[in-house]
């Protein structure tokens, strides 16, 4: 490592973060703003309608998951309650990690993946 002149890097570094962060931030409630200005609040899967009362319950989806498209009409967001917006994600892994199944026979599967389904069903099945 070379010597350090002047002023500490840590204090530099700091500051460039700091930057970077506030910067970010600025970004995101830019977006956020935007979105709320030019979409109806309703939650794009449950269609919960929210008033100013708990609009911070709502937050942006981007639909191609790129925080930086930002298309001022709106076409890459999508507004999800913070409930949704959970599950989408957690779809997402739950679909990455596993390979599709069979086809399905009764066609009213959870969309969720829930551990205990089929025990749940054995165990109705015992009576
Ligand atoms: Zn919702
Ligand atoms: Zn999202």
């Amino acid at each position: 490592m070379p010597p350090t002149k002047g002023p500490p890097d840590a204090a530099r570094l700091d500051r460039i973060v700091a930057e970077a962060r506030r910067a970010r931030e600025e970004r995101e409630k830019g977006y956020r703003e935007q979105a709320l200005r030019v979409l109806p609040w309703v939650c794009g899967r449950c269609a919960r309608a929210f008033d100013r009362a708990n609009v911070h319950l709502l937050t942006v989806h981007h639909k191609d998951h790129n925080h930086h498209h930002n298309p001022a009409d709106g076409s890459n967001w999508e507004l999800l309650c913070v409930y949704c917006h959970e599950d989408e994600h957690a779809r997402e892994l739950n679909a990455a990690g596993r390979d599709p199944g069979p086809p399905g026979g009764d066609g009213i599967e959870p969309a969720t993946h829930r551990p205990f389904a089929d025990l749940a069903a054995l165990l109705k099945n015992r009576k």
